[in-house]
């Protein structure tokens, strides 16, 4: 793998940290757990989706292009990190908002991710729960191309190939630093969503021939519409990079029992978990994944499914901007 060979616009900062949690392992008393930073990616606040921007700007670049587009929630991290991206670039930038989430308080309209999508001086637009995003996307592409503009359209999480390309490229990063450190690991864990995140994880996984299981923890389809996504996407990005082929579709494990009543809709898991992570170790998760993600993490502990004196690395994605969105629900 050489991905000098891929255009690249540099917006992270890199590596991120790769540190142990020793107060919160002592604490659920199983494995030792480490924790990969990559909230602290730098961009506006950071998170996962600066990895996938690095690679999907520099198409939007070499494409000419000087408006971005992008989909999400309205309290979407992929969107505020794209406004970033858009703006430390010169482009505009139009988010488009599907109201996944019933009865929206005025925080989570108003705060959190929005306000810095505003500070950052995109455009926000909103539609119905259960609309056609892709399609939406599409017709103010075409808006835009006749009033003369050069759009670029980059899908939901950023997650297809080119975006996926991040995540390949932070298991290279994540190895490299396993090594220095002379660290085991023997599992790997992050919040799944739009799948690209997990997907570019899998491909630069089995790529390395690292062995490392890796286990997504869901946050809002079902764990076989899940995990055939990340498969999906893991093989075109495969195919992409050359090592068509190197993922197995049982290399593919979601866990998708902690997502609640839904997408962006709060658990007691969730909050637990991210105030014994922030009380412990003075991090910060978000509600919508790190804090569900971390909820399950926990909750496997708990059970045996990871192991005493087992290495256990969290990937944590960020969005600790989104908690201002929901500070009425995690009081
Ligand atoms: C988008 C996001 C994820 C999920 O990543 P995907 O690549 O969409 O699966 C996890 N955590 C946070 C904070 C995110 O914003």
């Amino acid at each position: 793998m050489h991905f000098s060979r891929f255009p690249r616009v540099r917006l992270a900062h890199l590596p991120t940290p790769l540190e142990a949690l020793p107060r919160l392992s002592e604490h659920l008393g199983g494995p030792n757990i480490y924790i990969k930073r990559d909230d602290c990616t730098g961009l506006a606040s950071g998170g996962n989706k600066t990895r996938k921007l690095e690679f999907l700007m520099a198409e939007a670049l070499e494409e000419k292009a000087d408006t971005i587009l992008t989909q999400g929630a309205v309290q979407s991290n992929h969107a505020r990190q794209t406004a970033a991206a858009a703006a430390k670039l010169g482009m505009g930038c139009e988010l488009l908002f599907e109201n996944r989430v019933e009865d929206p308080d005025d925080a989570y309209l108003n705060s959190g991710n929005v306000l810095l999508d505003r500070l950052l001086g995109a455009n926000t637009h909103h539609y119905p729960k259960a609309t056609d995003m892709n399609q939406a996307m599409s017709d103010m592409a075409d808006d835009l191309r006749r009033a003369g503009k050069r759009p670029y359209i980059i899908p939901g999480g950023g997650s297809n190939p080119v975006g996926a390309l991040g995540y390949v490229n932070c298991v290279l990063e994540l190895l490299a630093q396993a090594n220095d450190q002379s660290l085991v690991i023997d599992h790997l864990v992050h919040a799944t969503g739009s799948a690209g995140t997990q997907a570019g994880l899998i491909v630069g996984l089995k790529a390395m021939h690292s062995d490392i299981p890796l286990l997504g923890i869901g946050v809002n389809a079902p764990r076989e519409l899940q995990e055939e996504r990340v498969y999906a996407l893991a093989e075109e990005t495969a195919e992409y990079i050359g090592a068509g082929g190197c993922v197995h579709r049982e290399d593919v494990l979601a866990n998708c029992d902690y997502v609640g009543e839904g997408y962006g809709i709060t658990t007691d898991s969730m909050k637990e978990a991210v105030s014994l992570l922030a009380r412990l170790e003075g991090i910060l998760a978000d509600p919508v994944y790190s804090g569900k993600g971390l909820a399950g993490m926990f909750d496997l502990i708990r059970k045996g499914y990871f192991k005493q004196g087992e290495n256990l690395v969290f990937l944590h994605t960020g969005g600790s901007a989104g908690l201002f969105g929901y500070y009425q629900q995690l009081l």
